[in-house]
């Protein structure tokens, strides 16, 4: 048999930490040890020198001076996953500024050495394809949506910038088995392919937004890969590998922000508590995992649980200021590991 089911030891959800580099504006740093166990030191700034060490652990930590490579290469035996059948999901968390589209997309201005996740693991996805392939026929597409509001929008369509998404959950197996099946979908065959796509939803996904409104860290971006394989004998595969660019996490301070701006932050803490009550509920292999409680949970529904591989990142800005937002990111992290 072609695809073959390997049971995974390490168990379906991975949690890791990335830490950025500190710059030139700030000071002190609050990471005080990054051990190779997966370990990590944070620092109280507000307490004595005795009390002030926190421990956390992670299946990984990457260090500020980590690459992009570094972080791809324990990314590697889930892209295998997904051309095996298994859906994945990755997901990039933290407050804003700490590196989440950095870590997925790549940095604003970008050289080929500094492409991020997405790009790196469709890549991997072309490899794959191209050795299997005297075996195994596979097709590749692609989908591009953001979740503003509780309200998804296809980032790929050239009709309107602003078409809104209903979601379908269960699919049976007579149909397409897609999540969003109004939302456009690309056939993709080449790196050069998905560049173009990620740079269309970049700039489509950056049309909601002013320069007072950053919208980019107020939304959920996600990249939705799906892979259908045909083997000689007749065989099909179907998987999808989902990227997800998750909103900032960080709390606003209800008594400094109305209106918009503080429905915002509401769906935003909201859909980020359901998806951490979900990895919570999964990783406790509860018998109810509340799916329904957030687009975003119910949107992946079907790419979460069962035999279904997860990745979290919680990103962490060093600076001694972001030391309260750090602490709650390890707080979700651990919870969800
Ligand atoms: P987020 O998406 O979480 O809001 P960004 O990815 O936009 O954060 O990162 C904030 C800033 O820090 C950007 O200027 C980005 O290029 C830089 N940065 C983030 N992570 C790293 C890293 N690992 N190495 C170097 N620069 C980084
Ligand atoms: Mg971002």
């Amino acid at each position: 048999k072609l695809f073959n089911m390997v049971q995974d030891l390490k168990g379906n959800i991975r949690v890791f930490c990335r830490v950025r580099p500190i710059s030139n504006s700030e000071t002190n740093g609050v990471i005080d040890y990054i051990g190779r166990d997966g370990s990590l030191f944070v620092v109280d700034p507000s307490k004595p020198l005795k009390d002030a060490r926190k421990t956390f652990q992670f299946n990984q930590v990457f260090g500020p001076t980590s690459t992009q490579d570094d972080v791809f290469r324990e990314t590697k035996p889930l892209i295998r996953s997904v051309m095996d059948g298994y859906n994945v999901c990755i997901f990039a968390y933290g407050q804003t500024g700490s590196g989440k589209t950095y870590t997925m997309s790549g940095p604003p201005s970008r050289s080929i050495t500094e492409l991020g996740i997405n790009y790196l693991a469709l890549s991997d996805l072309f490899l794959i394809c191209d050795k299997r392939r005297d075996m195994i026929n596979y097709e590749i597409y692609v989908q591009m949506v953001e979740i503003y509001n509780e309200q998804v929008r296809d980032l790929l369509s050239e009709k309107s910038s602003c078409i809104r998404l209903d979601i379908r959950t269960c699919s049976s197996e007579e149909e397409d088995g897609l999540s969003l099946p109004n939302a456009t979908m690309h056939y993709v065959n080449s790196t050069m392919d998905v560049l173009k796509l990620m740079e269309a939803g970049e700039v489509n996904r950056a049309v909601g937004s002013t320069s007072m409104n950053n919208r980019s860290s107020r939304s959920h971006s996600i990249f939705m890969v799906h892979v259908r394989g045909k083997d000689t004998s007749g065989g099909t595969i179907r998987s999808c590998l989902h990227l997800v660019d998750l909103a900032g996490s960080e709390r606003v301070d209800k008594s400094e922000v109305t209106g918009d701006r503080l429905k915002e932050a509401q769906y935003i803490n909201r859909s980020l508590s359901c998806l951490g009550d979900v990895i919570s509920a999964l990783a406790q292999k509860s018998s109810h995992i509340p799916y329904r409680n957030s687009k975003l949970t119910l949107l992946l529904q079907d790419a979460l649980g069962g035999q279904a591989k997860t990745m979290m990142i919680a990103h962490l800005s060093p600076e001694e200021d972001s030391f309260g937002e750090t602490i709650s990111t390890l707080k979700f992290a651990q919870r969800v590991s």
